[in-house]
């Protein structure tokens, strides 16, 4: 079952604890250097995201944030996290993601300080839903303008670099935008190996559109959600 199944369970406990797990997950598989990064989940009229500036591995489940759709924060709460307002964007943007994960993860953030989206090198660069990984201009982080610039890229792919700063993904499930950041971030450092070699060699368009139809149906997502 999926982030908002559980929601519509009325777990909004749950939803905590999930978003801890993979804000956890991120931290501890070396993703998110000391307090960077960020994770949020939908849920319902509002969306659960980790605080601001504070250590993973000292937060609890009451440490994560309700932030409704209009950017309210109910008192009593943590301070969310600064990003607040990209990751309501990228809910805007894209009503058939639930999930969104930010991280300053090694070499997605060095190709971003390089202004080097990815390009199609390898046919897994599609599972972001596209030709290729773009790379959004730079904003300053926590700013509405970072927010509009996150949206406009989360309308075309799942994942995106985000210059001078990190990367972008989002997806059905926590789980799965953990993942595609998870990838984007082996894609990242097997293209910055490549450049070392010179020219690489790109596969094209057509054949980068069939892999993007490819990963539709690709694994178990043809047999439904058990
Ligand atoms: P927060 O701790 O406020 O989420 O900030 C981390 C970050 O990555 C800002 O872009
Ligand atoms: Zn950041």
């Amino acid at each position: 079952m999926n982030e908002s199944g559980y929601f519509q369970q009325g777990s909004e406990a749950a939803l905590r604890q999930r978003v801890l797990e993979t804000a956890l997950a991120m931290s501890r598989s070396g993703l998110s250097p000391v307090r960077s990064g960020n994770v949020s989940v939908r849920a319902g009229p509002a969306m659960l995201i980790t605080p601001s500036g504070m250590v993973y591995e000292q937060m609890t489940p009451g440490d994560i944030v309700r932030v409704e759709y209009d950017g309210t924060v109910a008192r009593g709460q943590r301070k969310p996290s600064s990003e607040w307002h990209f990751h309501l964007a990228a809910y805007a943007a894209r009503p058939d993601r639930h999930a969104v994960v930010h991280t300053h993860s090694m070499y997605a953030t060095v190709l971003a300080c390089a202004h080097k989206p990815i390009p199609g090198f390898h046919y897994m660069v599609a599972v972001a839903g596209g030709r290729d990984i773009p790379c959004i201009p730079y904003a300053t982080f926590g700013t509405p303008e970072l927010a509009r610039l996150v949206a406009a890229g989360l309308k075309e792919r799942d994942a995106c670099l985000m210059a001078n700063h990190g990367q972008i993904a989002v997806g059905e499930t926590l789980q799965s935008a953990l993942e595609l950041a998870q990838e984007v971030e082996v894609l990242a450092e097997q293209y910055h190996k490549l450049l070392m070699l010179g020219a690489p060699h790109l596969l094209d368009d057509a054949e980068m559109d069939a892999m993007v139809e490819r990963f539709k149906t690709y694994g178990q997502k043809a047999q439904g959600d058990p």
